[in-house]
């Protein structure tokens, strides 16, 4: 019997990295595949937009992994060759470190580490007793066995560098360091999952970027999902997701279409699931409860900031901006660190600004008309909803635009004579991040790595609503962003087939 047009084996929803992961491994395994994307364009946080000849990143993004990690194994699980896999590049200075009085690029070369790291303890004045347990931190960290990392899951960073030093200055260097990618401040990730990133990112050495940008990931994939017979849809968004008969689910679009399936993966967030898309009743109440509290990381306000000529060498610029003058770095104390976070936490701008701004055309010209430089910048932000996902922050929105100045008068004290060499500057706030990747809140990791959702107590790929599967930053995996949204995608897509027993619908492929 010919399969009807509305029916499929698989519904994937979303077409960031943890969707298009699982909709083209889906997709080759044989499976009857539609890939809906509400967006007019593709990629979800890694999609992208054109200006006056640049190529611009929707988000903010550097590769921890390359293509040694989940974004390489991907490509290769899915066959495609080498010669269409994106290429990674690194960058000599793959960062640049910069704030009050400091300057120190990191290099890109593991030969080179030795003499930054003591550069880097020179600048920051450490006292030298302290070295030996920092040595010992790094060696500990890097040569850590899965069964050692998985008993620090349920604890902090914080607490992991107590064991190592509680001298203030390097605590909040290498809180900062561990706690970077999270998105969150170093005593609410786990210590578990830090090590865990860290070492890979330590033993790959090919933190990097992409050619073509970050939106050459997801591109990548949907056009294998296409070669292997998806169907892929923009601007379809999912309004309901609800069990139809048969033991199938029933997907209804915005536009009132409804489709059915044996299996739907969305890369929504949990929360987008249990107060959204399934409607009451749908899902048990304890998992909806549970789904409703999940603690989600940061945002950002962000900038892309076109230059007439290069300003920057290194691949990245990461660098901190105190507002107020009198402020001394290199005496800064855990409690500033803390007020920091929960001036963050309450949409107050912070005292000290911290910029992260990865520099796209430094790792490929090709993504500015020639001889300009491309600066994608972005300053830590709480979401739309508060800490802990449940309440809108009073009189957010208004506050966005403080935000937004901070963020540019760091960046124009970072790189001074910025402002006589920018062709343009697009600012984007949360609100417009927030509805573009369409999780609530607007979180940058929609299921944060903290000690109560990391290792074992992550939350699964699977629902206990049979044929429902969550994908992306959302549930299962380890790892930063991008990558731990591929490495949920992949898993999720072995749930499926396993679930599914490998038993594509009529038609399908092999
Ligand atoms: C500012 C910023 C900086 C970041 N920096 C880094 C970094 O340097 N390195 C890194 O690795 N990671 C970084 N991340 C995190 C990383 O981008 C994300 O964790 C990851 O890309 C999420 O992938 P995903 O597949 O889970 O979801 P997304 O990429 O968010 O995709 C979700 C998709 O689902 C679609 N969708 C949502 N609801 C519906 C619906 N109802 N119907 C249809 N479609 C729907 C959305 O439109 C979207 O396209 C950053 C994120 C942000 C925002």
């Amino acid at each position: 019997m010919a399969t009807s047009p509305s029916r499929y084996d698989t519904i994937v929803i979303g077409s960031g990295m943890g969707g298009t992961s699982a909709a083209a491994l889906l997709a080759k395994a044989g499976l009857r595949t539609l890939l809906l994307e509400k967006n007019p364009r593709l990629g979800g946080s890694c999609s992208y937009y054109e200006k006056r000849g640049f190529h611009i990143d929707y988000g903010t993004h550097m590769f921890s992994r390359g293509w040694k990690g989940p974004l390489g194994a991907v490509q290769r699980r899915l066959g495609i060759p080498r010669e269409r896999r994106v290429r990674f590049v690194r960058t000599r200075d793959i960062a640049v470190l910069r704030g009050q009085g400091f300057e120190l690029a990191v290099p890109s070369e593991g030969w080179r580490m030795p003499a930054f790291c003591l550069e880097a303890v020179r600048l920051m004045k450490v006292p030298l007793r302290e070295l030996p347990r920092v040595t010992k931190l790094f060696a500990d960290i890097v040569t850590m066995s899965e069964a050692a990392i998985a008993e620090w899951d349920g604890r902090t960073v914080e607490e992991l560098l107590l064991e190592y030093t509680d001298n203030p200055r390097l605590f909040g260097a290498l809180g900062l360091l561990l706690g970077l990618y999270f998105i969150l401040p170093f005593w609410e990730v786990s210590a578990g999952e830090a090590i865990w990133c860290f070492q890979k990112m330590a033993r790959d050495n090919a933190l990097s970027y992409p050619v073509g940008g970050s939106y050459a990931l997801p591109r990548t994939l949907c056009d294998a999902a296409a070669r292997y017979g998806a169907s892929i849809e923009t601007r379809a968004g999912v309004r309901r997701i609800e069990p139809a008969a048969d033991g199938k689910l029933r997907v209804t679009t915005s536009d009132g279409r409804e489709l059915t399936a044996r299996a739907v993966v969305s890369t929504t967030s949990r929360r987008e699931l249990a107060d959204g898309l399934c409607p009451p009743g749908t899902l048990p109440s304890a998992w909806s409860a549970r789904a409703s509290a999940t603690r989600g990381s940061y945002i950002a306000v962000q900038a892309k900031i076109a230059l007439r000529r290069p300003r920057e060498r290194a691949g990245c610029l990461v660098g901190s901006v105190a507002r107020d003058p009198g402020f001394d770095p290199l005496a800064i104390t855990m409690d500033d660190y803390r007020v920091m976070f929960a001036d963050i936490a309450a949409g107050r701008v912070p005292k000290v600004v911290p910029i992260y701004c990865p520099i796209p055309t430094n790792f490929d010209a090709a993504l500015g008309p020639p001889g300009t430089q491309l600066l994608t910048a972005c300053m830590v932000a709480p979401t739309t909803e508060d800490g802990h996902g449940t309440r809108p922050i009073d009189g957010w929105q208004d506050s966005e635009r403080k935000w937004i100045d901070a963020m540019m008068a760091a960046m124009a004290a970072l790189i001074p004579g910025l402002e006589a060499d920018t062709l343009f500057a697009d600012t984007m706030g949360v609100q417009a991040i927030a509805s573009w990747i369409g999780k609530r809140g607007g979180p940058a990791v929609s299921t944060g790595q903290t000690p109560e959702q990391s290792g074992a107590r992550r939350p699964g790929v699977r629902t206990p609503l049979h044929g429902l599967y969550v994908a992306g930053d959302g549930a299962g995996a380890r790892g930063v962003g991008t990558e731990l949204a591929c490495a949920s995608g992949m898993l999720c897509a072995d749930a499926v087939l396993a679930d599914l027993g490998g038993g594509a619908s009529a038609g399908a492929r092999s």
